[in-house]
């Protein structure tokens, strides 16, 4: 079949090498100069920033796009585990080392509260079959109700209607303690008091299988998978905005192509979308065709909160910062209050910081360090006025940083850049600016969120972070593998 994906982000890029090498001819369309999606790489001065996504779990997903096709992943990139997994710092200084191993967890839980290091074996003994039922079901299509009956038995064992943090607290008193084993949804947009309790399978996840990083950045696992897609014979072209997916209606919607924004109709027999699911359904497919994906049905899902990030550079190392940090502010449920339900701009904050030069020094000039410094934030829907607030908080977090944790750092920055909700809205095309789509909580997961296979029009497909099963590499990736399994093999 000639099939189109629309869109470079990983699940588009995972569809298009599934698919190309289960024979179809696949042309991957991508609206900006570079692919990557949210993976994008931006370079300036000699400094090299991963846009987006910069840990990296269950390297099995990404190589078993390779071996597919006979390809050793080792030709392509290269992982290197990370240790620390991330240092969190809380806003008296205080922090709390997590790695993959047990003892060296269970001192670093002592050093806050030896009294919960009983609650914490149960817990990480809980999450295993969590994991276990969890994953399972993050690569198998969720687009008939009868996939949903299947599952619900073991929803309802794992008390899945429980809150990440909710659930953590029943093993866990301490709060700086509840707030390390809760904040992992964040990292696929969820809020720990919201999502349900099946993201704690990620605590194993990582515990199990590590986390990684690729060297030279996650662009070089962008740049690996590109390489391969070329190999099999696929077809990339940058800068081709996709305006409109051509429906033929003779009795049921059906794709038959893409029409560009130049002007350009391309045909194929099948349609697989990576640009974020609402914006595409909204702007790319007439509502005429869309009996159940309707505006007002899209305009009801609650969608993901957004993120400020900042990609700087600078002239000095600042060697006692680990790779990852995560840096959390006094307030921990009211400040995910004022994101994910006020809507509300706060004048506090969260922080993650990336220093990827801690492990990897090519990606900045010797004796410099790449960073970048990721603030989550409401979507549009808050109403901020992003062209004047953005300097004034972009100020606001530096001037933190530099009297917290990087000194001198405003006299030192020699390349620098940031992104905001607008940036998501405008250059990737995502609904309210959101940077994680659909917002991953149990009303909006499995059958109940968006489906790979439209149910309104026959022969397209959804890939990414806006569908099952939702954000995160992991995710993606695993939706380009439900997508190409729908599709099956080139006959
Ligand atoms: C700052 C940040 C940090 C993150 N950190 C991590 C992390 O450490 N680990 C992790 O696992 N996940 C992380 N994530 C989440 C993860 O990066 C995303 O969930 C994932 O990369 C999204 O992939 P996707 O397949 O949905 O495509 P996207 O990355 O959303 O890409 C979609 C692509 O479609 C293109 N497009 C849109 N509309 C059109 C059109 N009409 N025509 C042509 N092209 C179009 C866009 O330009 C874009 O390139 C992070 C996300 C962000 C934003």
């Amino acid at each position: 079949m000639k099939i189109i994906v629309i869109g470079s982000g990983f699940g588009g890029i995972a569809s298009a090498v599934r698919l190309q090498s289960c024979g179809h001819e696949v042309t991957l369309l991508e609206k900006r100069d570079k692919p990557g999606g949210r993976g994008y790489v931006y370079e300036m001065n000699g400094y090299k920033f991963d846009g987006g996504p910069t840990v990296i779990t269950a390297p099995w997903l990404f190589e078993e796009l390779f071996t597919l096709s006979g390809r050793d992943p080792k030709d392509y990139y290269r992982l290197v585990p990370l240790d620390p997994f991330y240092r969190i710092y809380f806003s008296d200084k205080t922090f709390f080392n997590y790695n993959g191993d047990k003892e060296s967890i269970l001192n670093e839980i002592r050093k806050f509260e030896p009294g919960d290091v009983e609650g914490y074996l149960k817990f990480i003994d809980t999450t295993e079959d969590i994991f276990k039922t969890g994953f399972e079901l993050i690569d198998k299509p969720f687009h008939k109700i009868s996939n949903m009956a299947g599952i619900l038995p073991d929803l309802i064992r794992l008390r899945s209607y429980r809150s990440v943090y909710g659930y953590v607290s029943k093993y866990i008193r301490n709060e700086k303690l509840r707030q390390v084993f809760s904040f992992h949804p964040l990292l696929i947009g969820g809020n720990p008091f919201q999502s349900t309790n099946i993201y704690t399978l990620i605590h194993f996840l990582e515990k199990k299988w590590g986390v990684w990083y690729a060297i030279g950045g996650t662009g070089s696992i962008v740049n690996a998978l590109l390489r391969l897609f070329n190999e099999l014979g696929g077809e990339v072209r940058l800068n081709s905005e996709v305006d409109e997916i051509l429906v033929e209606n003779n009795g049921r919607p059906r794709v038959k192509g893409v029409r560009l924004r130049n002007g350009d109709r391309l045909e194929a027999d099948a349609v697989v979308c990576n640009a974020e699911l609402a914006t595409a359904y909204k702007t790319l497919i007439p509502e005429m065709h869309r009996k159940k994906n309707t505006d007002r049905k899209l305009d009801s899902l609650k969608y993901s909160m957004s993120l400020f990030v900042i990609y700087f550079g600078t002239n000095r190392k600042y060697d006692n910062i680990p790779h990852h940090s995560i840096i959390l502010g006094d307030r921990y449920r009211g400040l995910l209050e004022d994101i994910f339900i006020n809507y509300r701009l706060a004048d506090d904050f969260s922080l993650y910081l990336h220093r990827p030069t801690a492990t990897d020094p090519s990606l900045a000039p010797e004796g410099c360090d790449s960073f970048y410094v990721l603030s989550p934030v409401p979507h549009l829907k808050a109403g901020v006025e992003w062209k004047t607030e953005a300097p004034k908080y972009r100020n606001k977090i530096m001037s933190f940083l530099e009297k917290n944790y990087l000194p001198g750092l405003q006299n030192h920055i020699s390349a620098e850049h940031f992104i905001d909700p607008v940036h998501f809205r405008d250059d990737l095309n995502s609904h309210l600016g959101s940077a994680f789509s659909v917002e991953p909580i149990l009303t909006q997961s499995a059958y109940l969120r968006p489906h790979n296979k439209s149910e309104d029009v026959d022969n397209l497909y959804f890939t990414g972070a806006g569908t099952h099963p939702g954000a995160g590499l992991p995710g993606v990736v695993s939706s380009a593998k439900i997508v190409a399994d729908l599709i099956g093999p080139a006959k």
